[in-house]
């Protein structure tokens, strides 16, 4: 038992014709559930697919921080349709990437606002449907994305928890999201060589305040990285944390699959 709290199932780096073995392969590693994100309008139908035909996958439908230029102004209400679907589990991927430069005709501020209103919206529709937000933020330098958007989670968390996904960031700041209800969840990156600040923050965190990820097809856990991440590599991260934690690979696996039902609703 062992579940993908975050992967991009519907990325163009995974041909449909290879999904059965890329599912297969993480049922083999021990995965009994993946959580796949849409990041655009455009990959939600194929998020939403993979669902039907998949039944350990659920999905999180949202318009990703480095997409919200080229979504429609009305983006976030053209999700709504999809709140009742089975398959959706959660609102996601939303937040704000600061570390990418702004696109074309873009200043970086009119694009930062736009990624803002868009959390914004993202969590006001995640309440109306019952369901949590999927929280992304990196920056270049300092912590602008993690501050703001957590500024933005505060404002919602009476109605709505979040994840803050992939997380890099200092102790302080994971007790900060939990503070307010929310969670952290923990990819490749804490397997990576120079990473021990992120695996000591992970050794410290009380059971059902935290989740494990791929973010496939990117970011591949040591030894791996560079090539393409899958689901099946969750299980390196877990493997990473729990010894990290001084606890087995079954009870870390056991206790943040349950911590995921409950937060995506899986059950
Ligand atoms: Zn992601």
């Amino acid at each position: 038992m062992l579940t993908d709290s975050h992967c991009h199932l519907a990325s163009h780096k995974f041909p449909a014709d290879e999904l059965p073995t890329l599912i297969a392969d993480a049922m083999a590693s021990g995965v009994t559930r993946l959580v796949t994100l849409a990041t655009c309008l455009g990959d939600l139908e194929t998020n939403l697919s993979i669902c039907r035909d998949h039944p350990s996958v659920r999905s999180c439908i949202g318009i990703h921080p480095c997409d919200v230029h080229e979504a429609p102004d009305d983006a976030v209400d053209q999700l709504r349709s999809h709140l009742t679907d089975p398959r959706v589990c959660g609102i996601g991927e939303t937040g704000l990437d600061y570390f990418h430069p702004a696109p074309g005709t873009w200043s970086e501020e009119t694009f930062r606002d736009r990624q803002k209103l868009m959390l914004d919206q993202h969590f006001t529709l995640a309440a109306e449907a019952g369901l949590n937000v999927v929280i992304h933020t990196r920056d270049r330098t300092g912590s602008a994305s993690f501050e703001e958007a957590l500024a933005i989670y505060r404002k919602h968390a009476h109605h709505a928890r979040a994840v803050f996904h992939c997380f890099i960031s200092t102790r302080e700041n994971a007790r900060r999201v939990i503070d307010l209800g929310g969670l952290v969840s923990f990819g490749g990156v804490a397997t990576f060589k120079n990473a021990k600040d992120v695996l000591d923050v992970a050794a410290d965190l009380p059971t059902g305040t935290f989740m494990v990820e791929t973010d496939s097809p990117y970011l591949a856990p040591h030894p791996h990285r560079g090539s393409r991440n899958e689901p099946a590599l969750v299980r390196v991260v877990a493997e990473k944390l729990a010894e990290a934690r001084g606890e087995t690979v079954a009870d870390l696996a056991g206790h943040t699959t349950a911590t995921a039902e409950d937060f995506f609703r899986l059950s």
